[in-house]
Parts: C-alpha cells; sequence; structure tokens
C-alpha cells in the first residue's frame, strides 16, 4: 500500500524544510524530499543556503575579515603581531564544519517534529500524487493531501564560458577553492561576485571583477553605490564596468577572457574564473507535464500572492518563484503556504524584505530607493547620518559608510532605509519593523536608542530627515 502525507514537500531549502516544519505544527502528517548531494557523495538537506550558499560564505567572509583587519587595523589600535599567515586548510575545514552543523541540524528538526524526511528525486503528477524516487531503493507513488513545490534555484551558465568545475567555476566551487588563486577573474558584480570577489581578495588573490552593466550596484540606492564603489576599490577590488564578456579561452594553467568596454577589446589572463551572473529556477524533472503546473517566460513557477500555483491544494515558494532571491524571502513564503494549508489567515509583505550584501562595510536596505521614489511621483524627504561620527562606529574602527532615511513630505511614512557600514545587515532589522508597522521617522525619532551603538546612526538620520540631527551638523 502506498504511503499518504497530509502535506508533502519537494525541496529542503529553507524554503522547503520551513514550510515543512510549520506544517507538522498544525498537526499536519508531513514528508520533505531532497536529493541535494553535497561533493563528498553525502546527501544533507538544507538546499543551497546551507551547503553552498548563504552559511558557507558567511563563513569566508567573517574568517577573510578578520584576517584583513588583523593584517590591517590591529596596529591601529595598538596590537602588536608577528607575521599574521593565512592557513587556508583550517579556514575551509571551519567553513565545512559549519556547513556539517548546521545541516545535520536540519535533520534533527524535521526528526523533532516528526517529519519524514526522504532523500531522492520528487517529481508531482496529477492528482496530488509525488513520484519518489529514492537515492536507493524502489520507486514509490506518494499521496497528498497538499504538495509545496521548493525546488529553489541554479547558477546560470554563460554559453561562451561555460563551467568547467575546475578553472571556468559556478559559486559552489569558489566556496571550496583549497588554494588562493593568484589571479581571480569574476563575471558578474552582482551580490555574489561582490561577497566571493571581497573573500578572495582578502585572501590573496587579484581580483578582477567583469560586469555588463554601466552602473554599478543598480539595484542599490546611488548614494550607497557610490561609497560602495570607493570602498571596494580602497580595497584592491578591480572593477570594469560596462564590460561585455565574448570569450573565455581556457589554457593549460589559466584563462584568457576577452570583453569589450568603452576602451575596447580588451583580455585579462587568470587563474580561475567565476560566472556569478544570476541563478534560475530549477524545475527539471519536477512535475510531469499533464501535472498542470505553468511556468513563466523566465522559467518561474506561476503562482499568486499567496503562492498557490494553477492547481489546487499545490503551492510553489521560494527561489523557484517570482521574487528576490533571498534565502529569508523563501523561509516566510514557506510558512504563509503552511498557514494556508493549515486554514488559517496568511499573507506575506513582500514590500518589506530586506536585501544584505556582506562585503565590509556591509550594504543593507529596505523598500525603495531614493530614485524609485522619485519616479513614483510622491513628495519625499531624506535624512543621512555618517558612521564617521558614530562614537561607536570610531571605536570600532568602522568608520565608513552612514545610514540613510526616506520619507514621504506629507505624512512621513517611511519609504526606504538604506545602510552603508558596520553591522549594516543587523542595523536593518529597526528599519524592517518599522516599516512593517508603517511608521514614520517622527516613530524612530522618539524611541530611545542605547548609547553608544551602531543604531544610534539610525537615530540620528531619521532626526536628519527633519533637519533635527543632534551630533552632525543639519543641511
Ligand atoms: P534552495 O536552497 O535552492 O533549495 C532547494 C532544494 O530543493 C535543494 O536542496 C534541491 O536539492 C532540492 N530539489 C530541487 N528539486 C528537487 C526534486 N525534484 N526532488 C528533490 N529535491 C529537489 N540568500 C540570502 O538570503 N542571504 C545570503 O546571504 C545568501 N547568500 C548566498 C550566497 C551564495 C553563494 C548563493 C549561491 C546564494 C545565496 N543566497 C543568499 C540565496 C539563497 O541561497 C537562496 O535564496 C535560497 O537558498 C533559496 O531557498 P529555496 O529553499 O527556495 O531553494
Ligand atoms: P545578481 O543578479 O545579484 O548579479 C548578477 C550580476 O551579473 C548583475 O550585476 C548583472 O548585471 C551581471 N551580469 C549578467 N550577465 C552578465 C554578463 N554576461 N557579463 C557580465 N556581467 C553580467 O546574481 P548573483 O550575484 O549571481 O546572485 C544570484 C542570487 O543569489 C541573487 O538573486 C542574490 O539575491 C542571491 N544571493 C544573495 C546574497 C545575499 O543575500 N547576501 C548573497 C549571494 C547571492
Amino acid at each position: 500500500m502506498s504511503r499518504s502525507f497530509d502535506v508533502v514537500v519537494i525541496g529542503a531549502g529553507p524554503a522547503g524544510y520551513v514550510a515543512a516544519i510549520r506544517a507538522a505544527q498544525h498537526g499536519k502528517t508531513v514528508a520533505c524530499i531532497d536529493e541535494w548531494k553535497n561533493k563528498d557523495g553525502k546527501n544533507a538537506f538544507g538546499g543551497t543556503c546551507l551547503n553552498a550558499g548563504c552559511i558557507p560564505s558567511k563563513a569566508l567572509l567573517e574568517s577573510s575579515e578578520l584576517l584583513y583587519r588583523a593584517q590591517h587595523e590591529f596596529k591601529k589600535h595598538g596590537i602588536k603581531t608577528g607575521t599574521v599567515e593565512l592557513d587556508l586548510v583550517t579556514m575551509q575545514k571551519r567553513r565545512a564544519s559549519i556547513v556539517r552543523q548546521l545541516t545535520g541540524g536540519i535533520a534533527g528538526l524535521l526528526k523533532a517534529n516528526k517529519i519524514e524526511g526522504l532523500f531522492g528525486h520528487g517529481k508531482l503528477m496529477p492528482g496530488k500524487r509525488v513520484e519518489f524516487t529514492p537515492v536507493d531503493g524502489e520507486v514509490e507513488i506518494i499521496a497528498a493531501q497538499h504538495v509545496i513545490l521548493a525546488s529553489g534555484s541554479s547558477p546560470i551558465e554563460l554559453r561562451i564560458a561555460a563551467f568547467d568545475g575546475d578553472k571556468i567555476v559556478d559559486s559552489w566551487e569558489a566556496l571550496e577553492f583549497d588554494a588562493v588563486p593568484k589571479r581571480l577573474g569574476v563575471v558578474g558584480a552582482g551580490v555574489i561576485g561582490l561577497e566571493l570577489g571581497s573573500v578572495w581578495s582578502r585572501l590573496g588573490s587579484q581580483v578582477t571583477v567583469l560586469e555588463a552593466m554601466d552602473e554599478f550596484l543598480f539595484m542599490a540606492d546611488r548614494d550607497v553605490a557610490k561609497i560602495a564603489a570607493q570602498e571596494y576599490k580602497q580595497q584592491g577590488l578591480d572593477i570594469r564596468l560596462g564590460a561585455k564578456v565574448s570569450a573565455a579561452k581556457v589554457g593549460k594553467k589559466s584563462v584568457e577572457v576577452s570583453f569589450d568596454d568603452k576602451n575596447g577589446s580588451q583580455s585579462i589572463e587568470v587563474d580561475k574564473l567565476v560566472v556569478a551572473v544570476g541563478r534560475k529556477p530549477h524545475t527539471e524533472n519536477l512535475f510531469s507535464d499533464d501535472a498542470g503546473i505553468q511556468l513563466d517566460e523566465r522559467g518561474f513557477i506561476v503562482v499568486d500572492n499567496e503562492c498557490r500555483t494553477r492547481v489546487k491544494g499545490v503551492f510553489a515558494v521560494g527561489d523557484c518563484v517570482r521574487g528576490p532571491m533571498l534565502a529569508h524571502k523563501g523561509s516566510e513564503e514557506g510558512v504563509m503556504a503552511a498557514d494556508l494549508i493549515a486554514g488559517e489567515i496568511a499573507e506575506m509583505n513582500y514590500d518589506v524584505i530586506p536585501s544584505v550584501i556582506y562585503t565590509a562595510p556591509e550594504i543593507a536596505w529596505v523598500g525603495k530607493t531614493e530614485a524609485e521614489v522619485k519616479a513614483s511621483g510622491r513628495a519625499y524627504k531624506t535624512g543621512s547620518f555618517p558612521f564617521a561620527a558614530s562614537g561607536r562606529a570610531k571605536a570600532m574602527e568602522q568608520t565608513s559608510g552612514m545610514v540613510k532615511i526616506i520619507s514621504s513630505k506629507d505624512d512621513d511614512e517611511i519609504l526606504g532605509v538604506h545602510i552603508i557600514g558596520p553591522m549594516a545587515g543587523e542595523l536593518i532589522a529597526e528599519a524592517v519593523l518599522a516599516m512593517e508597522f508603517s511608521a514614520s521617522t517622527e516613530d524612530i525619532q522618539r524611541t530611545i536608542h542605547a548609547h553608544p551603538s551602531l543604531a544610534e546612526a539610525m537615530h540620528e538620520a531619521s532626526l536628519a530627515v527633519d533637519n533635527k540631527a543632534l551630533n552632525y551638523p543639519n543641511r
């Protein structure tokens, strides 16, 4: 007799495993299927985020930043060290161990919530049946009341620079280099290009980033992008804008990358080339042709605002559906889908999803950029406060950057908050909460912030919106 569950989730990344846990919290019987295999050949839950994305990249960003600070900042603090050296083997072991602990933690969470965690391939068939092909064993048809598709995304490959797993690599391979490439090329100055470019640059690579667009960090506020460009340049990242890559010729020891930019046709020689030009939804063999699932023109599964597909009882969440490809966006969609399945009212506020780029300084924002507010025609005011005027930032020796707040002129509602500076990824949480509650800058102005703290910069920026900043001259 075939097994049946109230909910079957295909994919155990941050969208899928969270959906499975919430469904189990509602008392549903749940199975969560995942086929992820790590480079050691072992299956693991956690998806891209835990195995090859958010977590390993942040582990290396932290380690490499510590090395950089030890080499460049310690003497300013009056700390003398001997020669500070890189031990890449230990650094990579630490990264792998964090990944192992966290992915093992997901397996434990599934078990604790009585979720059937299944390693293998899941495929949606008509009638909410799921064909499950286990890693070893017989194919099985599992019946479900509800199905949640959470199959994630995979790196986009460039035809002219196809991945070869050695010299032309994707972001996952670039997280697992066992030696520091002397010269590293990166195609794409997006989030991955900047984060991984920073890691290897701090560890000693000479990094060149080739970005097709003329505008740097086009998705960020212009004031933030300007500061970021200066900071990265100072750190030695060579970012070439308007660079159209035309070929990548793999030689015995290096790759010759040809590109055209405003200076004409050029080429660089690198030891490794990371291609990070975006990710595409992963839906290969995820559903049968007659399952009723529709894809849009970019390959995303078509869903409504509540993540319902065209098939009753089948939801899709995370990177495989429209919206930003972010772990926290996927998790919240997973929670919403599971709550809706349980008959609860649930919705997701797509206007208030924070973005963070974990470089040094960090960049974080929520809501609209100034250009977007301007284009909307809404009258607005802005206020900003530099970390150079923050006592805490000075004590930390991290004074680059600022907080910028945009609010509407008529009712003072906060429309966007943009931070570049120390701990921006943590500081943005206050702005997210404020915007979730439709707060005004006056609400933040009247909120007491601890002294000395980085959060005071948020307070001062909100005061600056009304020319009331206390610790920095107003305009
Ligand atoms: P995924 O995490 O991709 O998980 C999908 C899972 O489904 C996979 O395990 C896959 O094996 C499985 N699967 C797919 N199809 C099937 C099938 N048919 N049967 C069985 N299993 C299947 N986001 C952030 O918010 N913050 C960050 O700091 C961040 N850093 C990143 C760094 C890098 C280098 C990369 C590549 C990404 C990063 N991201 C970050 C993006 C983040 O990883 C994704 O947005 C997130 O993982 C999406 O979650 P998901 O659950 O939708 O998909
Ligand atoms: P991205 O969309 O952030 O950046 C891709 C960049 O490549 C863009 O700037 C684009 O203009 C450029 N590009 C595209 N084609 C090109 C070409 N042929 N030549 C040169 N440049 C080209 O994508 P990504 O950096 O690959 O990241 C993928 C996804 O993963 C993103 O959606 C991101 O949200 C997510 N991610 C998030 C984090 C984080 O939250 N900190 C970290 C890493 C990845």
